[in-house]
């Protein structure tokens, strides 16, 4: 009984007895200083917000991570792994109200839980630069950041229709408004509200941060194609149409109601002094095809027409009411265009034609200049409109060859030429659009424009637990920034948390009533609080110098590591995190901080953790706890399973199948080692024979893999094959057990075999690794042994298979010696059984053997 025990894998005995070891050296998973002279290597998972309970999701990302980090330590690099905390955000706040334990507590609560977890799956980060996004020492250069950016006009105020959600009871930037909801509460409608926020200045970074994603070759082409579309550029041109006046009747000019107006040299004498009406547009090429000039019901001129026009003013109402449903539905794009005509004309600049002026439901006030010139013979939307209220439909680009039959409207592509176009009749499309951007130029009412669909990032939040904004009102100074040195603006510590409306901290007089840093005299500070995204946008330039208390961090050290050289973290913050966070290392170059134009040369996002079909969530009941899975099979075999169930780019169907099989395939790995380390450590320091036989086929094996798990770990990442070849590897070596045991194979050679399986597993099974290593009777810590290197000739496979042919026909593949004769080959060409099949009855005339390439029968 005893023996039968002592040949069980425990990790519920091996993974405690190591934790407790690797608590002892902080120094293991230390970076080391820069003037260390290794290479550098920062590899870095996406912090985590600290809910309480780490999840599978969690354990997947930083399992990929802790694997790269102790692979590159083995490869010798300085390697930098911290963690921290996502710690500001709204259900430290709800917790507040549900539970009455302040934010703070309930929060540095959950991260001393988190952590714990974090050190049972033994993940090997560097816990003295660890980072907590809502303590002082951190966000006090949150503050500091917003007033260098706002000395260099970055931040600005502004009064602004806001994304408000009633559950949330705060603002919402627009990347977490999701099909018209909140991105926190399902089903909550987003209502758009005035309130004066505070903006960051992303808009100036759009070409920069759009130009900047054609070098991040290492970032998945998922995440800079979900940048780009957000970031939005269109090419084009804005173009002012000219109101036509309208005169007196008297002056015989003013006819209104007719298309057939006075002579065009006459409504240009206005030009000079008429009320311009820009739009922009992407084609400026089929502007002879406008057939009306569109406005948003927002628009000014539209307020002019209504003035005086109570039963106009009641229809742009109800166009503004569908256009406020459609939005607050999210599906702006899907509205059912309406339009009403105001009456009113504009005058093409580039040849007078008068065209009527209409207000539409869906031009919206906040993209582009609000206005567009309708072209319907030449675009889908402007097609419908016209199609639905009688418009004009305008043919004025042909196709280029003149023989090609006349394509139906509306013809949208710009391979073609001008017709009906006056002087620019003939041209291509896109001479056409430089020519009239030209002539716009040069006459005065227009100019080539680039538009983003970017908008600036509003970064007031009406909530207690997030950055205090570092700014104060006084009557006599107005807006006045807090000094540097009077940083930080501390959160109070106690407060009672209602949801009485507006910022938390309005209802905090301690907090709301401070005296002016110029005058002295009484001031108010500024209650709302910063977008906790902003906490994330550079918490990775702090983990290089965590404890700095003069600055944000030493731009030296920060030179040192950046860029980070692998981040990894989930698709969901392809556009929000990894865009504003690339915005962020910009302004701070710019600030002379730094040096690096990206955060990060390589990003990867791993796919999510499903079961059942489903992304687990407690509303589901679908949830697998990490705890659980290590009480039944240990920190090991849940990190390895969640590496092997799936290709890391994909998502992974939990199976608790899954990892008692990956289980037991630690517990064969732990008793091949124990039954044969008493035979490897005899092998130390004897020099090995050449190997033959077995040792060669074992060696061979182990060779292989040596090179493909190195290869995977230098960029195609496909652990969940690493852990398929180390299981035939495993099966290999255990496939000769009996000769093993009969000492077919040498010492040194068993040796090599076991050292190396330890080697390799190191990575994703730390725990036994680093027990093997131990049981080898190897000496210092597995993570700073060097990484096994393979042999090219040893790995070189010594059969080859050579296809045999029958008169030119393949019938068969058979496998010889590499260094086969070719008198060999023909004899093992001869006795395979299909090709002694097919030789039944017949001669062979001829033998044809081409070494290494090809056996050819020629027979009758
Ligand atoms: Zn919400
Ligand atoms: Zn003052």
């Amino acid at each position: 009984m005893a023996e039968e025990k002592e040949l069980r894998y425990d990790p519920s005995a091996i993974e405690p007895k190591w934790q407790q070891r690797w608590a002892a050296d902080p120094s293991m998973y230390a970076a080391e200083p820069v003037s260390c002279g290794k290479p550098k290597y920062y590899v870095l998972e996406m912090l985590p917000y600290p809910s309480g309970q780490l999840h599978m999701g969690h354990v997947r990302n930083y399992s990929i991570g802790d694997a790269l980090a102790r692979h590159m330590w083995m490869r010798g690099y300085n390697v930098l792994h911290p963690m921290g905390w996502d710690a500001f955000g709204l259900p430290a706040e709800n917790a507040a109200l549900k539970h009455k334990t302040p934010p703070r507590e309930w929060t540095l609560n959950n991260i001393a839980d988190m952590k714990r977890q974090f050190e049972r799956l033994g993940m090997g980060f560097d816990w003295a630069t660890e980072v907590t996004t809502c303590l002082p020492e951190y966000y006090r250069w949150n503050q500091w950041f917003f007033l260098r950016m706002y000395e260099k006009g970055l931040v600005y105020r502004k009064k602004s229709k806001v994304n408000w959600c009633s559950e949330c009871a705060t603002v919402l930037a627009n990347e977490q408004v999701v099909d018209g909801c909140c991105w926190r509460h399902d089903g909550v409608i987003v209502e758009q509200r005035d309130l004066v926020q505070w903006f960051f200045r992303i808009t100036a970074y759009a070409q920069e941060l759009l130009d900047g994603l054609d070098k991040l070759e290492g970032w998945p082409e998922k995440v800079r194609t979900m940048q780009r579309n957000w970031i939005g550029r269109s090419e084009g041109t804005e173009v002012d149409f000219f109101l036509e006046e309208k005169v007196d009747q008297g002056s015989g000019v003013g006819d209104r109601g007719s298309n057939a107006g006075p002579s065009t040299s006459l409504r240009f004498v206005q030009e000079a002094k008429a009320v311009r009406i820009r739009v922009f547009t992407t084609r400026v090429d089929t502007i002879f095809g406008a057939t009306s000039v569109q406005l948003a019901p927002q628009h000014a001129l539209v307020a002019t027409f209504t003035a005086n026009n109570p039963a106009l003013k009641a229809q742009v109402e109800e166009l503004l009411e569908q256009q406020k449903k459609a939005r607050e539905a999210g599906d702006l794009g899907a509205i059912e265009k309406h339009g009403i005509p105001t009456g009113h004309f504009a005058l093409n600049p580039y040849n007078g034609e008068r065209v009527p002026i209409w207000v539409a439901n869906y031009i919206l006030a906040d993209y582009g200049t609000g206005a567009i010139m309708s072209v319907p013979g030449h675009d889908e939307r402007d097609f419908e409109f016209a199609t639905k209220y009688g418009l004009e439909i305008r043919r004025v680009i042909a196709p280029v060859d003149p023989a090609a039959e006349e394509p139906a409207l509306p013809f949208c592509s710009e391979e073609g030429v001008l017709i009906n176009s006056g002087d620019y009749n003939g041209l291509s499309c896109t001479d056409a659009e430089k020519k009239l951007q030209e002539v716009a130029v040069a006459k005065g009412f227009g100019e080539a424009k680039v538009t983003f669909r970017l908008k600036d990032w509003g970064v007031s939040r009406q909530r207690f637990w997030g950055t205090p904004i570092p700014m104060v009102y006084c009557e006599k100074d107005g807006l006045v920034q807090v000094p540097d040195d009077q940083l930080p603006v501390l959160l109070p510590e106690k407060i009672e948390i209602t949801q009485q409306g507006g910022s938390p901290l309005s209802h905090v007089p301690e907090f709301l009533n401070t005296t002016c840093p110029k005058c002295g005299g009484p001031a108010k500070r500024e209650t709302d609080t910063m977008d906790t995204f902003v906490d994330s946008s550079w918490y990775f330039y702090r983990y290089t110098d965590a404890k700095n208390s003069t600055a944000p961090f030493d731009p030296a050290i920060a030179k040192y590591w950046f860029p980070i050289d692998q981040y990894i973290g989930g698709v969901e913050h392809a556009i929000l995190h990894l865009i504003y966070s690339r915005f962020w290392t910009k302004v701070m170059r710019d600030l002379g901080l730094i040096v690096n134009d990206e955060p990060a040369t390589r990003q990867f996002s791993q796919g999510m953790v499903i079961k059942d079909g489903a992304k687990m969530s407690k509303s589901k009941g679908n949830v697998v706890s990490p705890d659980d899975m290590i009480a039944r099979y240990g920190a090991d075999a849940t990190r390895l399973y969640s590496l092997f169930a799936a290709p890391p780019d994909r998502d992974l169907d939990w199976q608790e199948d899954g990892v008692a099989g990956v289980s037991r395939f630690l517990g064969r790995v732990w008793r091949l080692v124990e039954k044969y380390a008493p035979l490897a450590r005899t092998g130390r320091g004897v020099k090995a024979e050449a190997p033959t036989g077995l040792s060669l086929k074992l060696l061979r094996k182990l060779h292989q893999t040596t090179a493909k798990i190195t290869q995977d770990f230098e960029g195609r990442w496909h652990f969940n094959t690493c852990v398929a070849a180390i299981m035939e590897l495993v099966n290999e070596i255990q496939g000769a057990d009996a000769q093993l045991a009969a000492g077919a194979v040498p010492a040194p050679v068993v040796l090599e075999l076991l050292r190396t399986l330890v080697l390799l597993l190191a990575p994703l099974a730390p725990y036994l690794s680093a027990e093997l290593w131990e049981v080898l009777g190897e000496e210092g810590s597995v993570l700073r042994a060097p990484w096994p290197v393979s042999d090219p000739e040893l790995a070189k496979e010594n059969e080859l298979e050579i296809p045999v042919q029958i008169n030119g026909k393949l019938v068969t593949v058979i496998r010889v010696a590499a260094d086969a004769s070719t008198k060999a080959i023909e004899e093992t060409a001869l006795a395979d059984e299909k090709v002694k099949a097919r030789l039944v009855g017949k001669t062979v005339v001829k033998t044809i053997v081409i070494p290494a390439k090809l056996v050819n029968l020629v027979v009758k």
